[in-house]
């Protein structure tokens, strides 16, 4: 009984049905998904063509079936008998497998205020369907949460020619994952297309035409949208006893504390290095969790090691973040065309890079940010600075050296 079951068919999950293929795996693979359509990709959702939600298939049906992946739609793994190695679906059948994976990504946290019921979602396929469809140009619409997707949702209502508030309860927006002097600009380009910010308060209570913040004011809003950041989605790992803390805890392997059940994406915590578990929300992660996690079940036996990277899309710039920049860092910034970037130095070696500018101008760089930082290079500080040296001529040598 060597079948392997997937459990959440996003990214993550998805991903991993045809790595398993790709590492040769010829058993049964079974991928099992919540949502009713073919699996799709989050982040067009929050950036859509045109105005138009944007739909983008991870897969065909006929890449399903040419792959050999049973994929099940529109149907919830509800338990797991990690004794006898069973799933139970919502629908009453149980599915067998010899390895499982865990997909089941994150769900958004949810306001606790009166009123907070009429907060929209913004995570899945119908959520975008259900704002974009609801949102009127001659409506304010209010954003709790200035993150990433906030903020994102903030520069698309603008372009509809929405009257947009952010309601962030940190004294600025985007301070999570983004380095602060990217997060400045960004805010004050939010500023520029006319989006008013309220920072610093939480709210008290959302009403039919405003959300009341903790100090009595009112923000108008007839839409008003949750974006408040997500939760791991762990509860049928607990349920089935598995180890658990802010993610489905998982070795360096991204096996959970059973031996037959993996873990992979969003869910996901993963344990470093230096001690304690990291949980990442990005694209490319749950892709390449969901890439190793395969190949494991499959017999391969190789530590996640990856480098963080995500983007981020607000009017025409692009963001690019890899690594994970620290207060502590040397900072050494580059001027690019129409843009900038940002190097990020520990104890003299390269370890991180950002870069906002316009449209994907900054994906070059990054790219090779990337490389300079897997070579593991020490860089003169002047060297990386400075435009006229070429990045690749600075890899073509840390790589000779
Ligand atoms: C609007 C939006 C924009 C984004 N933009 C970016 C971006 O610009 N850059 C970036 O790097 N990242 C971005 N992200 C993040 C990225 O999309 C996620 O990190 C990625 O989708 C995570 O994939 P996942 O497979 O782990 O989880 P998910 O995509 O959440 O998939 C999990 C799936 O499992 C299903 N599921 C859960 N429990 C069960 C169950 N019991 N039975 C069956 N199915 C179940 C869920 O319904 C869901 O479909 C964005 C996310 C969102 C929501």
């Amino acid at each position: 009984m060597d079948d392997i079951v997937i459990i959440g068919a996003g990214e993550a999950g998805t991903r991993a049905a045809f790595a398993a293929r790709e590492a040769g795996f010829s058993g049964t693979v079974t991928l099992i998904g919540t949502e009713p359509h073919l699996p799709y990709e989050r982040p067009p959702l929050s950036k859509p063509l045109d105005g138009a939600v944007q739909m983008k298939a991870i897969c065909t049906a006929e890449a399903l079936e040419a792959a050999g992946i049973a994929y099940h739609r529109d149907i919830t793994a509800t338990g797991i008998d990690a004794k006898n190695r069973t799933v139970t679906l919502g629908d009453g059948r149980t599915l067998p497998y010899g390895r499982l994976l865990l997909a089941t990504g994150a769900r958004p946290r949810r306001l606790a205020c009166p009123g907070a019921g009429r907060a929209l979602d913004f995570r899945t396929y119908r959520d975008a369907a259900t704002l974009f469809s609801s949102v009127e140009a001659s409506e304010p619409a209010a954003i709790v949460g200035g993150g990433l997707i906030g903020m994102e949702l903030a520069a698309v209502l603008r372009d509809k020619g929405v009257a947009v508030s952010v309601i962030e309860a940190a004294a600025r927006p985007l301070g999570r994952a983004v380095p602060p002097r990217f997060a400045e600009r960004l805010h004050a380009r939010h500023r520029e297309e006319g989006v008013s910010f309220h920072l610093g308060l939480g709210i008290a209570e959302i009403t039919p035409d405003a959300v009341v913040l903790a100090d009595g004011s009112r923000v108008a809003a007839r839409t008003v949208i949750s974006a408040i950041g997500v939760l791991p989605d762990i509860a049928l790992a607990q349920r089935a006893g598995l180890a658990t803390a802010n993610g489905i805890l998982t070795d360096p392997f991204l096996c959970t504390s059973d031996p037959h059940i993996f873990a992979a994406g969003d869910c996901a915590a993963v344990a470093q290095p230096g001690g304690g578990a990291t949980r990442f929300e990005s694209w490319r992660n749950a892709r390449s969790q969901a890439e190793t996690a395969a190949r494991n079940m499959t017999g391969a036996h190789e530590a996640f090691a990856a480098l963080p990277w995500f983007w981020s899309d607000q009017y025409d710039l692009g963001l690019q973040v890899t690594g994970l920049p620290q207060p502590g860092h040397q900072s050494i910034l580059r001027p690019v065309a129409g843009g900038e970037l940002e190097f990020y130095l520990a104890d003299g070696r390269l370890v991180a890079a950002a870069g906002l500018g316009t449209g994907n101008g900054v994906a070059r760089d990054i790219k090779l940010a990337e490389m300079l930082i897997a070579a593991g290079i020490e860089p003169d500080p002047a060297a990386l600075a400075d435009p006229a040296v070429n990045l690749k001529a600075l890899l073509r040598s840390a790589r000779a050296a």
